[in-house]
């Protein structure tokens, strides 16, 4: 077995890894459950130095690793730039603000003194996707590590080189030996990973479908889990919203990516009267765009992170289209080479649709039509995903107030769905359950321990 480093925008295989035999994986397991009392007595000073510490490798080395991200899964590099600047940014959150958040709490009560104290679990699995194949795993393990507990990453199969990056990483920062390592490893040896009594807790950012099975052996095993996975998030355009400016937050919110992010819009809702107009700006800005090399700046369609993906994405855009949705722009493969994919919408989508129903993982928008906001609500919530939202409106009190009634994990007004080191950031439903960022994200990982002193 091998994991594949391949240049999704030439097919081209750029490096071949070796998956791991069990013997090596038992040794870096134990390795890491060693290391984690020596991690966990430091003093949160000396850990938020490590911490620091790498956030300014992210930033001394961003290019590097912008080029790696891109080289292995295809988004442009200005995005790759971007997310590597985000990672520095959510290290320094946790290396500033995690003693504060798990500073013990006196709680009055029957005895002399009581409190709760948070202390870390052991070693937490970090089960990773490849769409943010650096930010994803600083999102989940600066929190579990600033907390005392070591970390070991199974990343995705496509992103081998990432991954090792990121362990070479933490070891630049002066992080301790195996205090947080890399796992080759398949999925079905990452199931084996999680039943392991070394590992404490997994946290799981994927697809619902591999939720589910990770959920499941974590259940068996009574193991702590928080799972972020899929989302169709609905976008709603109430028709007092400024159109053009409206079409190209859409836009950014469809496109980031190349589509392929949890939170990107997926469902776009509008109002009968602004449709029309909406659908015509959106798709002016989407036939402008190039497809290219990613790494060049004048590029606007880089390639889809892996060429089965897209085969998916045409056939949910194909059957959607056989099932009654109207073909405005795209639903084609672009060219022979690499894994791009015409930016696509689809109107007059409804539920029964693969547009509607199913996370479409790509550069697709689906146009739903509405007479009002309670049809807008209530087709929003029509979905077994609850991730994130957004209502789009000149009226902010109005917009709250619809927000309020999106079921999901977030609902911005105004705004493109995002995570902030400050916000928690999860989802319900088949999104998931837990939460990542701001202080509710570290004490996932964490004893909330009662202490009771007559
Ligand atoms: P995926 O196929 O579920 O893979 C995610 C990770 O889980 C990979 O490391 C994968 O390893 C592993 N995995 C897959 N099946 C497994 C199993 N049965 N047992 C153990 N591990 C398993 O998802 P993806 O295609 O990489 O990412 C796309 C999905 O992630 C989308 O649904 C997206 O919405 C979701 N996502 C959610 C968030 C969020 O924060 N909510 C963020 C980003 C992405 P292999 O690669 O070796 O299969």
């Amino acid at each position: 077995m091998s994991m594949q480093s391949i240049n999704p925008a030439t097919g081209q295989i750029i490096q071949s890894f070796p998956t791991w035999q069990s013997d090596e994986i038992n040794t870096v397991l134990s390795q890491a459950d060693s290391a984690q009392s020596e991690w966990a007595a430091l003093s949160f000073t000396q850990r938020s130095d490590c911490m620091h510490n790498l956030a300014r490798i992210f930033r001394q080395r961003n290019e590097e690793y912008a080029n790696l991200i891109t080289e292995e899964m295809g988004k442009l590099l200005k995005e790759a730039r971007a997310e590597i600047e985000k990672c520095a940014i959510g290290c320094e959150h946790y290396a500033n603000k995690a003693e504060s958040y798990l500073s013990d709490e006196l709680i009055a009560s029957d005895a002399s003194r009581s409190l709760v104290v948070y202390q870390p679990l052991g070693v937490v699995l970090c089960i990773m996707p490849w769409n943010f194949p650096f930010w994803q795993l600083v999102r989940a393990a600066a929190p579990a590590m600033m907390a005392g507990n070591t970390v070991v990453l199974k990343h995705a199969s496509n992103v081998p080189r990432c991954a090792l990056a990121l362990e070479d990483a933490f070891r630049q920062a002066g992080f301790p030996e195996n205090s947080f390592r890399t796992l080759m490893i398949s999925s079905e040896q990452a199931q084996a990973v999680v039943a392991d009594d070394r590992i404490a807790a997994v946290t799981l950012t994927g697809s619902s479908a591999a939720g589910r099975k990770v959920a499941a052996i974590a259940g068996q095993h009574l193991k702590k889990c928080v799972l972020e996975l899929g989302g169709s998030d609905p976008f709603i355009v109430l028709e007092d919203a400024d159109i053009e400016s409206t079409a190209k937050q859409a836009f950014a919110a469809r496109l980031q990516n190349m589509g392929q992010s949890c939170i990107a819009a997926k469902r776009f809702i509008l109002m009968d009267v602004i449709a029309d107009a909406f659908v015509e700006e959106l798709r002016m800005i989407l036939s402008q765009l190039q497809s290219g090399d990613p790494k060049h700046e004048a590029t606007g369609i880089a390639p889809m992170a892996r060429e089965d993906l897209r085969t998916d994405l045409h056939a949910q855009v194909e059957r959607s289209l056989a099932a009654g949705a109207k073909l405005i722009v795209g639903g084609t493969v672009i060219g022979t080479q690499g894994a791009y994919y015409t930016p696509t919408i689809l109107d007059y989508v409804q539920p029964g649709m693969a547009a509607f129903d199913e996370e479409l993982f790509g550069p697709v928008a689906a146009i739903v039509r509405v007479k009002n906001a309670e049809e807008a609500v209530q087709l929003a919530n029509r979905t077994q995903f609850g991730l994130g939202g957004s209502v789009w409106t000149s009226n902010t009190i109005r917009g709250e107030a619809l927000a309020r009634q999106i079921r999901a994990g977030s609902t911005f007004v105004n705004g493109i769905v995002k995570s902030d080191p400050r916000l928690p950031f999860g989802g319900i439903k088949e999104s998931g359950y837990g939460r990542e960022l701001s202080y509710h994200g570290i004490r996932e990982f964490v004893n909330i321990k009662t202490v009771w002193i007559k």
